[in-house]
């Protein structure tokens, strides 16, 4: 399977809740999830009430979380699995292992406005880390690294201004920024309610488990 090209309010409508995939637009009154007309499923018939199985829950779970972070299937288990492998709770190691994505600790930071941008920004090489670049969206950053904007007037420029453009802008407790650079170091990793979006983890691994 490929990349998901089609809308993406879409996605946000079947979750019923805010999945934050279009940026700036995401915190106007022209999300559909703030328009109670259209604040329903998608589909002809999306109004119809469906009653939920024990299944779909824990399907919708997982496709939630999986939207959220912008990945397909076959990257969601490998994840799945990894956490699988650690010790602890599983689904607690599996949301931390998606927040430590480069692409979503630089939509935390706020050098980009969403984590598709995100991603664009890594794969063109603006982002460096411990000073070598990396140009992967999913390498999984750890405690101590530090994290720099390439040294180029362009790239720079780009993040400088998103940053401008919401100057009351704090990070989580985990991620230590500097704006002025602008870079930012991991002082820690992320906790359990870190993640942003409601999230029953307990179902997700019962529906990866089958
Ligand atoms: Fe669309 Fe953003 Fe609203 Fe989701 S949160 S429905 S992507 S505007």
């Amino acid at each position: 399977m490929g990349r998901y090209l089609g809308p993406s309010c879409r996605r946000c409508r079947r979750e019923g809740i805010k999945l934050m995939l279009k940026g700036a637009r995401c915190e106007t009154a022209k999300c559909p999830i703030e328009k109670k007309q259209r604040n329903r499923p998608p589909g002809m018939h999306g109004w119809r009430r469906r009653r939920a199985t024990e299944y779909t829950e824990r399907l919708r779970e997982k496709q939630k979380v999986k939207r959220y972070y912008g990945l397909l299937d076959s990257q969601f288990m490998r994840y799945f699995q990894r956490a699988k492998r650690q010790r602890g709770n599983t689904g607690e190691k599996l949301l931390e292992l998606l927040e430590r994505r480069l692409d979503n600790v630089i939509y935390k930071l706020n050098f980009v406005p969403s984590r598709k941008a995100a991603r664009q920004l890594i794969s063109h090489g603006h982002i460096h880390i411990n000073g070598r670049k990396v140009s992967v969206p999913s390498y999984t950053v750890d405690v101590g690294d530090k994290i720099a904007v390439k040294d180029s007037e362009k790239s720079r420029k780009k993040v400088k201004e998103q940053l401008e453009s919401n100057p009351n802008f704090t990070t989580q407790n985990w991620l230590q920024l500097d704006r002025q650079e602008p870079k930012a170091s991991i002082v820690a990793l992320p906790e359990r309610e870190d993640v942003q979006i409601p999230v029953e983890e307990q179902l997700i691994v019962e529906f990866c488990s089958r």
